[in-house]
């Protein structure tokens, strides 16, 4: 019996010896010392022993489960080290390594633009409206006093889905609608999606963005058109911006005038941008012709109001020095994370 003891133990401390991790030490603790353990089925062996022999015996194999328990947590403490010190090393954060670099993305150009212009907009007092881009034939041209024969409704420039529906070919409709439902005094502007069928090439796209914007009022005048128009230019282009009015014709407006604005790029000294001129056209605008205001139940004895409006992808091409407005619709990334 003394022997079997003695073997126990030796293999014993081999095995604990040779535990590799927490875990085989802990099944080593209960294979030996545990309720089902080898050194617990010893003590019971004592039984078989004479009555003379057994404190004898009892004696060593309480000295062996001390000698055994002392050993295992011994060997448990030092594993426990070892694996936390290797936790602590593979979650370590090594503050010198360089960062991951964060894509942040950014405004496209054109809603840039347009922030840009609302903002200049909304601080003058006008409100923005918006309208649908499939549009009444009779919002679109009849009510702006574009008369049936028109080159404006030929087929060839207007998106017909029904001969009474269109694709909005400008954002003008949202006038009209202001006018049906909100009285005098009204100014406002509407941005939006319009639709010409044009073919696509560097300066023509079959649908790109406008700004358009309405004032009508008590004594509204020419005048009144010019400083806000030369104001909201000189906002957005620069203090040093110059406009220039030039008679033009709209079926909509009567006077009606195109608008030209110191040349972004080169500032008035002439360029390619500008064919030489200094100046580039921005707009178009007028006084609000009678007729229209009439169909939409404004007496335009009394009241007057001008209108303007302006291609959103020009001022952008303009501002930002693009050559081809293709560059606005691709959405090459190379393209627009220029604009950050
Ligand atoms: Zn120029």
């Amino acid at each position: 019996m003394e022997n079997e003891l003695k073997a126990l133990m030796d293999k014993a401390l081999k095995e604990i010896n040779n535990c590799q991790t927490s875990s085989d030490i802990e099944a080593v603790r209960i294979r030996l010392l545990g309720k089902k353990g080898e050194l617990t089925a010893s003590l019971r062996s004592m039984k078989d022993l004479p009555e003379d022999q057994r404190p004898l015996f009892g004696k060593h194999v309480n000295e062996v489960r001390d000698a055994l328990t002392q050993a295992i947590d011994k060997k448990a403490g030092e594993l426990n080290r070892i694996e936390k010190e290797r936790r602590l090393k593979a979650e370590a954060v090594d503050i010198t390594m360089p960062g991951k670099k964060q894509m942040i993305g950014g405004l496209h150009p054109l809603t840039r633009i347009y922030y840009e212009l609302r903002d200049i907009f909304v601080s003058m007092g006008f409100s923005v409206m918006d309208g649908p881009e499939i549009e009444y034939d009779k919002y679109s041209f009849e009510m702006l006093n574009i008369p049936k024969e028109h080159p404006a409704r030929d087929m060839q420039d207007t998106f017909y889905i029904t001969e009474d529906i269109v694709l909005r070919p400008h954002t003008s409709p949202v006038q009209i609608r202001t006018m049906l439902s909100q009285k005098p005094p009204i100014r406002m502007i509407c941005p939006g999606r319009v639709y010409r069928s044009d073919d696509v090439d560097a300066t023509h796209s079959p649908v790109f963005n406008q700004v358009e914007g309405l004032v009508v009022g008590h004594g509204i005048t020419l005048a009144n058109l010019k400083w806000t128009l030369d104001a909201v230019m000189k906002e957005f282009y620069g203090e040093n911006t110059k406009t220039k009015f030039r008679p033009g014709h709209f079926p909509f407006t009567e006077p009606s005038a195109e608008v030209d604005a110191t040349c972004a790029k080169c500032h008035g000294k002439g360029c390619g941008v500008c064919k030489g001129t200094g100046m580039i056209e921005v707009l178009g605008c007028g006084m609000v012709h009678p007729n229209v205001l009439l169909n939409c139940g404004i007496d335009p004895d009394e009241y007057t109001g001008f209108a303007f409006g302006m291609g959103l992808d020009r001022l952008a091409t303009i501002k930002y020095g693009i050559t081809d407005i293709r560059l606005l619709f691709e959405n090459d990334i190379r393209f627009l994370s220029q604009f950050k």
